[in-house]
Formats: C-alpha cells, sequence, structure tokens
C-alpha cells in the first residue's frame, strides 16, 4: 500500500522567549521607570490617541502648565480644556473625555491617586479602569504597565502587526483579544521588554507596509517571511508556441 508523501519538515514555532532572545541584543536592556502618576498617565494616554508622542507630550505640558493640576482640569470647563490641549489634535473629542474620566475618578475614590490599583490583582485593575469613559485594554494596559510597572501587556499597532506575523497570536484574533493571549504567553518579569521590543521591531525591521525580512533576526522562525519575500520583478512570459511574434 502506497504511503503518504511526508509533509516538508516546518521549523519549530517562534514562542515569546525565542523572540527576547533574539531581539534583547538588539533593543535591550530596557529600564522600566514610570512616566507619570497613574491618574496623569490616564490624561496623557488619552491625548495620545491618535497622535504622535511629541504632540501628546505638547498637549500634556501645555494642560498642565494651564491648569496646575488635575483637580483643575477636572473642573475646568471642556472649551478651556479644549483650548490648552489644541496641539495634541482631535481637542474636541478628548477635552469632554478627559473632564468625565476624571470626574468619575474623583467622584468614586475622593482624590487623583489611583495608586491602590497596584495592590490589585492585575484582571481586577484592569476591569476597574476599563469601566471609565472611553478607556479600552490598552489604555488599561498603559496605565497599569507605564505607571504603576505591573505586567499588563498594552498591544498597539506595531505588536499587533508583528505578533500576527510570527504566529503569536491567530490571524483573526481582535486587538482586545490579543492583550491577554500575549499576556499569558510572556512571563511577568519580561512583560515590560517584551512590549518594548516588539514595538522597536515594528517602527524599525517589521514595517507594515515593507518588512525589512532580509535583516530581520527572527526570519529564520519567521511563518510569514515567504509572504514578503517574493521576487520584485516578476519573470517574463515565455512566448507561446507557434506565435507568430507580431
Ligand atoms: S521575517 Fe519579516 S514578517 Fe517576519 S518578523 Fe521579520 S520582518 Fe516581520
Amino acid at each position: 500500500m502506497p504511503t503518504k508523501p511526508k509533509r516538508a519538515a516546518r521549523g519549530r514555532d517562534i514562542t515569546p522567549a525565542d523572540v527576547m532572545r533574539l531581539l534583547g541584543p538588539d533593543y535591550g536592556p530596557v529600564e522600566w521607570k514610570a512616566r507619570y502618576d497613574p491618574a496623569s498617565e490616564l490624561v496623557y494616554t488619552i491625548l495620545s490617541q491618535h497622535t504622535s508622542d511629541v504632540n501628546s507630550g505638547r498637549a500634556f505640558d501645555a494642560l498642565m502648565k494651564r491648569f496646575g493640576s488635575l483637580k483643575a482640569v477636572a473642573s475646568a470647563p471642556a472649551g478651556e480644556i479644549e483650548d490648552a490641549i489644541r496641539a495634541g489634535g482631535l481637542a474636541r473629542v478628548k477635552a469632554p473625555r478627559i473632564k468625565a474620566v476624571l470626574e468619575q475618578v474623583f467622584d468614586e475614590v475622593g482624590s487623583y491617586d489611583l495608586s491602590f490599583l497596584a495592590e490589585m490583582p492585575l484582571s481586577e485593575a484592569k476591569a476597574w479602569l476599563k469601566r471609565l469613559p472611553g478607556i479600552g485594554p490598552k489604555t488599561a494596559a498603559i496605565i497599569l504597565c507605564f505607571s504603576l510597572g505591573m505586567p499588563a501587556m498594552p498591544v498597539d499597532t506595531h505588536i499587533y502587526r508583528v505578533s500576527k506575523r510570527l504566529g503569536l497570536i491567530g490571524a483573526k484574533v481582535n486587538a482586545e483579544k490579543a492583550h491577554d493571549i500575549l499576556e499569558d504567553m510572556v512571563p511577568p518579569s519580561e512583560v515590560f521588554p517584551f512590549h518594548m521590543y516588539l514595538i522597536r521591531h515594528g517602527r524599525q525591521v517589521c514595517k507594515a507596509l515593507r518588512p525589512q525580512c532580509n535583516r530581520c533576526v527572527l526570519a529564520e522562525r519567521c511563518p510569514s517571511r515567504h509572504l514578503f519575500d517574493k521576487p520584485k520583478v516578476a519573470p517574463a512570459k515565455r512566448r507561446s508556441a507557434g506565435s507568430s511574434g507580431r
């Protein structure tokens, strides 16, 4: 009885540990340092939606220069907040969002001190933040990771794209679900460097339109490399036999 042909041997699937080991020499070590207190980080992340780090930083600085404290921001009319954050773009949308979030935080906590989140289990801290208006999984993870050093994995557009190409998450997994999947795959102590490495890799090498697979240290283990390794010039069509050539 004829035996079934064996499938061509396929490389071992890449793991987060492989990613850390291969990207570490280029992008590491990374040092965690709190950027802002959690409530300020909350405001900053709203300002950073759909704009660059430079613009959101400018908008945050302008906001604090004008009002001096989060309490004063929360008390100000939305129109004045809008004027102050204009440098960050989408000011008409972001100003009422910032005001609503700060008001809800104060109503529930009685201050703008969110450091109590660090004492909660990670899933509860995330759930607490995600109830606030306009706060999704990425913003919640940014606050917990960047201001409190908790092992939450923010999944931005770069991390989402590179993780999919590497096969760490399935092709149909949405960005929201990707947060939990990636977080579960990476040891807590490595969540922050993994996040930083993948962002840098997505910006510098595994770019959205033209990933540079020929200089990628993950290429040998990447299941998507063949998608981008196609020859640039299509081979000339052969003339069919009997063609007159005219
Ligand atoms: S081999 Fe190409 S597609 Fe795969 S991670 Fe590297 S740059 Fe991205």
